[in-house]
């Protein structure tokens, strides 16, 4: 009596119906952040080897009236399946973009690039190029300062599409780094034929670059790729300093990550480089 208790349990998880209502809570209050102004860009530093900030990486986070600030592994999923990540993500470019056009006086920040994550799924609309040229127009970015961080999934399908518009956002001074490279499951081949600037090398390599050694053999090839194909190459999730001088042993002189710094507030970021241009 007492197994089949359990299996009935099973077919009616009171558990799995709240997790349902949490989903369908959570969509119509996704729908409302952007009328409600609940989304935020953090900012983490990217450093050159003597630890001198480069640029940042923009971050969204949700403001949310009860739970605080949410992490985007909570939502980002979600917004692709709503197709909500198109507006959000408009939004996140032209944030970014105003940062860009409001940092043009200052010569420290005015050096700073802001890389700006596109989701597939935005990237893939039909009216991509049109909205972000529209963003484009109208905050008057310095674009030679903006770089897209786009993902190895960009380019199992539909690969001249995604060329194409690249090609057109380059021709503007936008440049491309590929990011959590290596977590893909493409073929190395579309590398040659994309426009890249840069190979963003995953920080779940980078974590494990001292304890494991296939991992330091897939960082060592990394690089050893960009190298080759003249691209720039950033290593992310750095936490230590072995970490750093491991990688710097091997060639690669770009960094993000903990040890660095955290992403935090857009005063935040701009308070640690004029502390930086001080010293
Ligand atoms: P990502 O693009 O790979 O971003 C790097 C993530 O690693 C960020 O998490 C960052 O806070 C975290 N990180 C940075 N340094 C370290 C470190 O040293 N150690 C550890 N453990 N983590 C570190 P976050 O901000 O939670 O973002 C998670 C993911 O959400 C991002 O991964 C990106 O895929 C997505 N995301 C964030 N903002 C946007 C956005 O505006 N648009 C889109 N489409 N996706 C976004
Ligand atoms: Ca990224
Ligand atoms: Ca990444
Ligand atoms: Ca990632």
């Amino acid at each position: 009596a007492k197994g089949s208790g359990r299996q009935a349990l099973r077919f009616f998880d009171p558990s799995m119906q709240a997790a349902l209502h949490a989903k369908v809570k959570l969509e119509a209050e996704l729908r409302q952040a952007l009328e409600n102004q609940q989304w935020r860009l953090h900012y983490q530093p990217q450093v050159d080897r003597h630890g001198s900030f480069t640029g940042v990486e923009a971050l969204l986070r949700w403001e949310h009236p009860e739970r605080g600030l949410v992490s985007p592994a909570e939502f980002i999923p979600l917004l692709e399946s709503t197709g909500l990540i198109n507006d959000v993500g408009e939004w996140v470019l032209e944030e970014a973009c105003q940062q860009l056009a409001r940092w043009v006086y200052s010569p420290q920040l005015s050096q700073l690039t802001i890389s700006v994550n596109i989701s597939p799924l935005q990237f893939r609309e039909t009216d991509f190029l049109t909205r972000v040229e529209q963003v484009f127009h109208h905050t008057q970015a310095p674009l030679a300062q903006l770089k897209l961080e786009v993902t190895e999934s960009l380019f199992v399908e539909a690969r001249d599409d995604a060329r194409d518009k690249m090609l057109s956002l380059k021709a503007l001074g936008v440049r491309f780094s590929l990011d959590d490279f290596g977590t893909g499951y493409s073929s190395l081949a579309y590398l040659a034929q994309l426009p890249l600037d840069q190979l963003k090398i995953d920080q779940s390599f980078v974590q494990q670059v001292l304890e494991s050694k296939a991992n330091a053999a897939i960082v060592e090839s990394t690089i050893a790729l960009a190298k080759s194909l003249n691209l720039d190459i950033i290593a992310e999730g750095v936490e230590t300093e072995a970490q750093q001088a491991w990688l710097m042993a091997h060639g690669c002189h770009a960094f993000q990550g903990y040890l660095f710094g955290r992403p935090v507030s857009v005063s935040d970021i701009e308070a640690a480089v004029s502390a930086q241009s001080r010293h």
